[in-house]
């Protein structure tokens, strides 16, 4: 197995071994490209979201929030597009009758599944789930999933001006599901059919859209660097012509070295998130389909305007397998089974391999563990009535269960930042141990000044 494959398995394991990511209708035999996040999951995709909002939202003064529906009038999808031209080209295998997407086919074009190389000339496929809307299946009642929440903000471009006092330039964001029957699934969370995204859609000047559109990528980058991806896996990548979304004049995307390649055998570099400018397209389709008028009055030049939109555009799910990919860690460390002879006798210390995901405190699921050192009844009171103490804060854990070295290891694995030891000692002199996870240094620390040492950590 390839080095590259065997990170993954590995990722891919620990996610369904930890609580991270189930696969969907497992007990069924699953559903092709769709995932349950568990407990830890949930938690990290819930703090994903809370960093983009609290940079993007609360951080600022020009971006408002928005929450709209998943459904929406199908002629919303006539107007944007996405029935005429939300498609990738099928092809199908004329000896297993197996589908791809024609443009990641891998170079030899040899089916993936058989060998063969005798496909069906390509035609395009829609990637829109449709549905219907009351009891009756026709035509009319018609819908389909979003594709994209960007729609959404669109159609409330008019409700946002007239409600918020926005002044151009301003964003409105927004995370939710979105929909896409993707035709080859796969590489776990990267390409999945059911998936939420966060869309920013920053409506400015046209002629600043340039410039604007130059600033976002800038600060989408150092969102990922604050967060701790490594510099040397991420670049930019911009779109070629024959690439881009039907409504984009300009795309780029920030890229992740990924540990597989895609199908088409390209190295691992390949999209984390989009931006795109997409010009005045929508707003004008809108306005042309539904006949009301979606420009914006600018109050200092007295004229009438369609904004420009810049658009940063990442599925959590994507998101979330880079934070994972990036923070994973084997590294030696002294053994967590208690000390063989040989050792006590101070010959070399025994080593393990302990797996640690070194995630920022602000994406681990689990800020701070709490253990007794034993199961004593002194000590698990000491540790249950601080767990419960600093549960009105944090997402923190309360763990008795097998030796304390272990119980290390069972948070190092899963990210947790923050590991509170209390010990005989702590009968007498009322403080405990507090253990960085990635140093695995601990230093002593009175119970009354926790609290205001672990805000000071994130
Ligand atoms: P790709 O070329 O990888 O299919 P795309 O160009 O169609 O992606 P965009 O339309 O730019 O993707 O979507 C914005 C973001 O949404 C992507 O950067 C990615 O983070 C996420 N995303 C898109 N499609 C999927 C999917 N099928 N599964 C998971 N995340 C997705």
């Amino acid at each position: 197995m390839a080095k590259n494959e065997e990170a993954m398995d590995k990722i891919v394991s620990l996610c369904k071994r930890r609580g991270f990511v189930f696969p969907g209708s497992e007990i069924y035999g699953g559903i092709g490209g769709i995932y349950d996040l568990g407990p830890l999951g949930v938690e990290l995709a819930g703090n994903i979201k809370k960093a983009w909002w609290k940079k993007i939202v609360y951080g600022r003064d020009d971006v408002v929030g928005l929450d709209s529906a998943i459904l929406m009038n199908k002629d919303v999808w006539h107007a944007s597009g996405h029935v005429e031209s939300f498609a990738d080209p099928l092809v199908e295998c004329k000896n297993c009758h197996s589908r791809f997407r024609e443009d990641i086919l891998p170079k030899s074009k040899n089916c993936p599944n058989c060998g063969k190389n005798d496909w069906t000339p390509p035609r395009m496929f829609n990637l829109m789930f449709e549905t219907h809307i009351g009891p009756v299946e026709d035509d009319a009642s018609t819908t389909f999933l979003r594709p994209e929440t960007a729609q959404g903000i669109f159609v409330n471009f008019g409700n946002i001006v007239d409600t918020m006092r926005v002044k151009l330039p301003f964003g409105i964001a927004q995370i939710g599901k979105g929909f896409r029957n993707e035709i080859t699934t796969g590489n776990f969370l990267f390409r999945v059919r059911e998936f939420e995204m966060m869309e920013l859609e920053y409506f400015t000047y046209p002629k600043k859209a340039e410039a604007d559109f130059e600033y976002w990528k800038k600060e989408r980058m150092d969102w990922f660097l604050d967060l701790g991806i490594k510099k040397e896996n991420l670049r930019f990548r911009e779109h070629a012509d024959t690439e881009r979304a039907h409504y984009a004049v300009k795309s780029v995307d920030i890229e992740y070295n990924w540990p597989f390649a895609s199908t088409a055998g390209k190295p691992g570099w390949l999209e984390l998130e989009g931006i795109a400018n997409r010009t005045d397209y929508d707003l004008k389709q809108h306005a042309k389909e539904s006949g009301k008028d979606r420009s914006y009055f600018d109050e200092e030049t007295k004229e009438k305007i369609v904004p420009y939109v810049i658009e940063p555009s990442l599925g959590i799910g994507r998101a979330m397998l880079a934070f994972l990919i990036d923070a994973y860690h084997e590294e030696k460390a002294p053994t967590a089974r208690p000390h063989s002879a040989e050792a006590s006798r101070g010959k070399k210390e025994e080593e393990e391999t302990r797996v640690v995901l070194k995630l920022d405190p602000r994406l681990a699921p689990i800020k701070v563990a709490i253990l007794p050192l034993v199961k004593d009844e002194k000590l698990i009171k000491i540790a249950k009535d601080i767990h419960k103490d600093l549960k009105k804060e944090w997402n923190a854990l309360y763990d008795e269960v097998a030796t304390v070295g272990r119980r290390y290891r069972r948070q190092d694995e899963i990210g947790t930042p923050f590991v509170i030891t209390v010990d005989f000692d702590t009968l007498k002199d009322d403080s405990v141990t507090i253990r960085d996870r990635d140093s695995m240094k601990q230093n002593r620390i009175e119970i009354v000044r926790l609290k205001e040492k672990i805000n000071g950590l994130f």
